[in-house]
């Protein structure tokens, strides 16, 4: 029987730089929890090393992680690369890292980043700096994480900085992602024209949580199965039933 999903594909751990140190494994799912979300992935910068915990403090209260990444390509756009299970994303993991420049970080300058266990206590400091561009292109990104079983969200897409929009200036038409998600204060970003090639490509918007009280303030919910990463690209090709069927944005008066 398919029933109402709702999910946020895109939250922040304490491990990036540039997110709050209270972002542990057991608070995301706390949080998750009050938020009556049903469904969460995990994608810091550039790494996956914080996602194995989080998907086991889930798994302690029943609730699904799907395991993802935020990649960052050679273009600076960020990119939402979810998977179907953790040896898949931990393969993915291991190229993005052969790309990443070796750039100690300064933890001074772009604050720290923790590796935690699920009760979030440190167990060491990544030392390369995360939120750097990847030497990998978009369409290299791309056909790697299709290729993995993957799915390829370009990140807040019509953001003013890191995305799609702001680095190319348009959607390329051979790119076919998953999905576009849209940046979480955009969203006069729907295209009213039917003409829009972009137009056919589905939408989803998720909170991209920088802090706790952030995760789950906007949404997608999706018409589902299970909680399953092929389950959510049926409902993004709007096959066998599933669909996206609503995408929640915050009240702007509180952004
Ligand atoms: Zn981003
Ligand atoms: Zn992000």
């Amino acid at each position: 029987m398919l029933k109402e999903f709702h999910a946020d594909l895109h939250i922040h751990t304490c491990l990036s730089p540039c997110a709050s140190l209270d972002l542990s494994p057991r608070r995301i799912i706390e949080r998750a929890l009050e938020e009556r979300l049903d469904l969460i992935a995990i994608t810091d910068h550039n790494t996956a090393r914080n996602v194995p915990p989080v998907m086991r403090q889930g798994e302690k209260r029943g609730f699904r992680v799907i395991p993802g990444m935020e990649v960052q390509s050679r273009e600076e756009i960020h990119i939402l690369t979810l998977f179907p299970d953790w040896p898949s994303l931990h393969a993915w993991e291991g190229v993005v890292r052969e790309h990443l420049p070796a750039i100690a970080n300064d933890p001074e300058f772009f604050g720290d980043q923790p590796v935690v266990d699920e009760e979030g206590n440190i167990l060491e400091f990544e030392e390369r700096l995360l939120i750097n561009s990847v030497d990998l292109s978009l369409n290299e990104i791309r056909d790697q994480v299709l290729q993995r079983g993957g799915l390829f969200i370009p990140a807040h897409f019509d953001k003013d900085s890191l995305s799609l929009v702001s680095q190319l200036g348009f959607v390329p038409f051979d790119l076919e992602p998953d999905a576009l998600e849209m940046g979480r204060k955009t969203r006069a970003a729907l295209p009213k024209d039917p003409r829009d090639p972009t137009a056919a490509i589905p939408r989803v918007v998720c909170s991209d949580a920088h802090q706790a009280e952030d995760i789950g303030r906007a949404r997608s919910v999706f018409l589902l199965a299970e909680p399953t990463l092929d389950e959510l690209r049926l409902a993004l090709r709007g096959k066998e039933g599933r669909k996206v069927l609503e995408l929640i944005f915050p009240d702007p008066s509180r952004e």
